[in-house]
Parts: C-alpha cells; sequence; structure tokens
C-alpha cells in the first residue's frame, strides 16, 4: 500500500477551504492508501500567536479532523511537535535547500508584506520542514489545496538533490489536487483564498460556525453584476458559490447551472447556505462528543506520536548515516 501524506496548521480554526482543498481528499484516501496526517503545530508559530489560543485551536482541529472520519481505525493522526525527528530532519534538509530556493516562495513574500515586524528565518524556512514532514513517512501522494503547490514542488526539488547527491534515500511525493474546490475564494473577497487568519472573518466559513453564521455569511456573499448563474472568470463570486455548492452536493458546475437557471441570486445563496450548513451541524455533533472527552485525546495523542516516531525515526536514521553522522 502506498503512503499518504498531508497536514494542517492550527493556527486559526478550520475553515470549510480546508475541508474542500484537503480534508475531503484525505477522508477519501483512508480506504485504499496507508494515510499519515498531522496536526502541524510547529508550523503555527511562524507567526505571533497566543499560546493559548494554539493549544486551544490545536485540540479543536484534532477533534475536528477525527469527527471527519480521520479515526485510528483509518489512518494515524498526530500531532507534529510530539515526534521531534520533524524538526531534525529540517535542519539537515535546510542544507539541501538553496537560499534563492526559498526566498521564491509567494506564501513567504505574502506573509512577510502582511507582517514586516515579524519575518523571522522560522517562516523562510518552514517549506523545508514541510518537506521534512512529508519525506520522514516516505509518502507517494499528498493530498492539498492549490496554495500549496509550490511548496510541494520544493519538497520534491530537495528529496531529488538528496538522492542524487547520496542515493535513494527519499521517496519524491506527488500533490494531489481534488478537482472541484482545489482553492475555495473569501466570501467577501472571492479572487483571495479563504483564509483561516482573514482579516474579514465574514469571508470565511469556519466548520464550528453556528447555523446563523453561515447563513449570514452566505446572504451577504459578493456577487457579481447581472443576473445568471454561470461558471465564468468574469463571475468569480458566483463561481467560487458554485463550487462550494457543487463539491458539497456533488453536483457538477452544470448541474448547479441549470438548477437555478432562473437566475434568482437569493434563493442560490440561500441554498448554498442550507446545503453547507447541513453538512456542517452534522460534523460538529460528532465534534462535540470527541472534544469533551479529554481522556481519549489525551491517549490518541500519546499512541499516536508513539506510532509515527517508530516510523520517522528509520527515515531519519538513514538520512543521517549518509551525510556522514556517526548514528
Ligand atoms: P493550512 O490552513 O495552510 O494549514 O492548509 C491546510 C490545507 O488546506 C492545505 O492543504 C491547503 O492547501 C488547504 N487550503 C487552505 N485554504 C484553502 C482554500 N481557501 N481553498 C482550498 N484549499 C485550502
Amino acid at each position: 500500500m502506498e503512503t499518504v501524506y498531508s497536514a494542517l496548521k492550527p493556527t486559526g480554526k478550520l475553515t470549510i477551504g480546508n475541508y474542500l482543498g484537503a480534508i475531503k481528499n484525505m477522508t477519501a484516501m483512508t480506504d485504499e492508501y496507508n494515510c499519515i496526517y498531522t496536526v502541524a503545530d510547529l508550523h503555527s508559530i511562524t507567526v505571533t500567536i497566543e499560546p493559548s489560543a494554539l493549544r486551544e485551536n490545536t485540540l479543536d482541529m484534532f477533534s475536528m479532523l477525527v469527527a471527519l472520519g480521520l479515526t485510528p481505525d483509518k489512518c494515524l493522526l498526530f500531532l507534529q511537535s510530539r515526534v521531534p525527528m520533524h524538526s531534525e530532519l529540517a535542519w539537515i534538509l535546510d542544507c539541501f535547500t538553496m537560499f534563492g530556493e526559498a526566498r521564491r516562495m509567494t506564501q513567504f513574500k505574502d506573509k512577510s508584506l502582511k507582517a514586516p515586524e515579524n519575518v523571522n528565518v522560522g517562516l523562510f524556512a518552514y517549506p523545508v520542514l514541510m518537506a521534512a514532514d512529508i519525506l520522514l513517512y516516505g509518502a507517494k501522494y499528498v493530498p492539498i489545496g492549490k496554495d500549496q503547490q509550490q511548496h510541494l514542488e520544493l519538497a520534491r526539488t530537495i528529496a531529488d538533490r538528496f538522492n542524487n547527491r547520496y542515493s535513494p534515500t527519499f521517496v519524491v511525493p506527488e500533490g494531489v489536487y481534488p478537482k472541484v474546490g482545489a482553492k475555495i475564494g473569501s466570501l467577501i473577497d472571492p479572487t483571495a483564498k479563504m483564509g483561516k487568519t482573514d482579516e474579514n472573518a465574514d469571508g470565511t466559513v469556519f466548520m464550528l460556525d453556528d447555523k446563523d453564521t453561515i447563513m449570514r455569511k452566505f446572504k451577504r456573499a459578493v456577487t457579481d453584476s447581472g443576473s445568471e448563474i454561470v461558471f465564468s472568470p468574469d463571475k468569480p463570486g458566483i463561481s467560487n458559490l458554485m463550487t462550494i455548492y457543487s463539491a458539497f452536493t456533488g453536483k457538477t458546475t452544470d448541474e448547479v447551472a441549470s438548477e437555478f437557471s432562473d437566475g434568482n441570486y437569493a434563493r442560490f445563496k440561500l441554498a448554498v447556505g442550507e446545503t453547507v450548513a447541513s453538512f456542517l451541524l452534522k460534523a460538529q455533533e460528532e465534534y462535540r462528543r470527541i472534544r469533551s472527552d479529554k481522556a481519549y485525546i489525551a491517549e490518541l495523542l500519546s499512541s499516536s506520536a508513539d506510532k509515527a516516531a517508530h516510523i520517522a525515526y528509520k527515515t531519519l536514521a538513514k538520512a543521517k548515516r549518509k551525510v556522514g553522522f556517526v548514528v
């Protein structure tokens, strides 16, 4: 069985962008692959974050991922900071990543502009840690959204470079992007990505939003001029809503267009809101059950980290031997 790896960082609360861009594929792949997933808290401190918020987001995210189907019988889900091999391999890989390559990363440039007072070395080296995350587990496939494509390409470059310098050590991973939902836009500014930490929370639907909030956000979603419900680059608002509706219902965008051929924007937005709310409310029920079971979570955090460390150690030891460390 091939290995699949993916991770989400608990910088903020999970959004439907995370769900449609990554988690949906992550869940779907558990039947056919050996799936290893991480709540990537090491990645969260590249930006300024309150310790209490990080702790809460981490437990919320871990519980929600289990609630969405990433249960211990289906996959290995663990917390990154509990497995020290990630940081250790990242250092080795830092020495196989060119400064110019890391500097070209658009997320680094965007985040540097957003927080010029905190352009730290961790933010710069973030994609190298991500490469270490993936390479430690010998993952062949990595289900992610389009915003992570450039980082995944860098992970491939680093793996190739290391393998060519020594001998085959790392599996060179491939990104897996959803057909629908690889890039969910903000409801307020649909050309920008729906992000966990956007300034305007009205543009983002969180997995834990209540029904009224979900409906309000969809009612206020920015639409385009005209009244046709068609999927087109000059209708980014409607196209984004069509993508969300289509990804949650499994209908094609053509089917969605004919379902709403009367061109009633208000009716369409209401339908998208209802569909999203009904999915989220069900997930939230299961989430609450798991999140309140502190003993279960504590046991799972500990046993999953042990299993992950066991796998990660083998790859790390191999890499250490190759570079000449006495192991
Ligand atoms: P992050 O929030 O950066 O930890 O991302 C976790 C996963 O969600 C990654 O695979 C991202 O590519 C994906 N993702 C985040 N935001 C979006 C979005 N707006 N649309 C699609 N996928 C997304």
